[in-house]
């Protein structure tokens, strides 16, 4: 489970921040203006993704930097073609000769994902951040995160440079009913790792699973009784599906772009995408390469979100965003499910 928030007003820096409940850590996604998160939400943070490195979404870099430097650990930072340079320039604007003295070692490591191949490059504060490579591929990989509580995808849009959209996917939940256990009178043990691993690996119904039984009363007096998982997981288990949540911003309203966005977003239970113009300016949306509110919602509607969220508007819509929210609305009626909330 996840608490995600939009750090800003829509008219301001995009940005959105994702607290995973039951894990210490958060991920943020677009570094514009973070200056609203506290000092503590920053220092959760252990993912960062960047759409692009224009000013607005990626200015709270020394932010988070400054915040993070006297901490352990590290931050996996992810941008589009470029970012490794782009980092390296905001590093190399500052002077770090006393850092070796540090107690505390901060690490940032940085991928750059290109539509051809994908690189990583770690940097140590207290080795005065000196790029060092870790790995690169010859192919981009979409799947940028993969835990085990949930995996985050990335498509390239075109915002007349790469940008990237994300998808966070939980994983699902697969939860043992201890009443329903004890009913059976099964016992607890780690024969129902094997039978979550079956579930999440989807085996056939007719795998056979070896339960722990309370008593012997088992083949033969045995501790053990052969059931079929099909038989016996809807009586013992929960599965409680993962939830989606998709970040778009900065797109151009393409055929490609669109098909792009409902492919990574589709299903989404939650999806923020930006909603820069209303569509009386559509033509500005077009020159300046961002989204009308209509079209944003059509393309919630097309990728079948559940709830969607708009940002990113342009400043002068400010005290007007209603107008905006209502447009998005009004523009998913073709789409039964799909809704907005503000
Ligand atoms: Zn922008």
């Amino acid at each position: 489970m996840f608490l995600a928030h939009l750090i800003n007003e829509p008219c301001s820096d995009p940005g959105l921040y994702v607290k995973l409940k039951h894990r210490k850590d958060a991920f943020l996604f677009d570094l514009g203006d973070v200056s609203r998160l506290s000092p503590r939400q920053l220092l959760r943070l252990s993912h960062v993704f960047v759409s692009h490195t224009h000013m607005d979404h990626f200015i709270g870099f020394d932010h988070l930097l400054r915040v993070s430097l006297g901490r352990n650990g590290h931050i996996a930072l992810f941008g589009p073609q470029g970012f490794i340079k782009n980092v390296e320039g905001k590093l190399a604007a500052y002077t770090w000769n006393l850092v070796h003295n540090y107690r505390n070692d901060f690490t940032l490591r940085v991928t750059e994902l290109r539509e051809d191949s994908t690189e990583t490059r770690q940097y140590q504060c207290r080795k005065a951040f000196e790029p060092e490579p870790l790995s690169s591929s010859d192919a981009f990989e979409s799947l940028i995160v993969d835990r085990d509580d949930l995996t985050v995808k990335a498509a390239f849009l075109d915002h007349r440079v790469p940008c990237l959209a994300f998808a966070l996917k939980e994983k699902q939940h697969i939860n043992i009913m201890k009443n329903a256990l004890d009913e059976m009178g099964l016992a607890r043990g780690k024969w129902l790792r094997d039978l979550k691993e079956a579930i999440g690996k989807g085996l056939p119904d007719e795998t056979p699973i070896l339960a722990l039984t309370k008593e012997g009363d088992g083949e033969g007096g045995a501790r053990g009784e052969t059931i079929a998982l099909g038989d016996l997981a809807p009586r013992i288990v929960k599965i409680t599906p993962g939830r989606k949540i998709s970040y778009v911003t900065d797109a151009s309203y393409s055929e490609e772009n669109v098909r792009r966005i409902v492919a990574l977003a589709g299903g989404s239970d939650m999806l923020f995408i930006e909603a820069a113009f209303l569509e009386e300016d559509r033509d500005k949306a077009a020159e300046t390469c961002h989204l009308t509110a209509r079209q944003a919602g059509e393309i919630a509607g097309k990728a079948g979100a559940k709830i969607f969220r708009i940002f990113h508007m342009s400043p002068k819509y400010r005290g007007l965003e209603d107008l905006l929210f209502r447009e998005a609305l009004d523009s998913t009626r073709d789409f039964p499910g799909s809704g907005l909330y503000s």
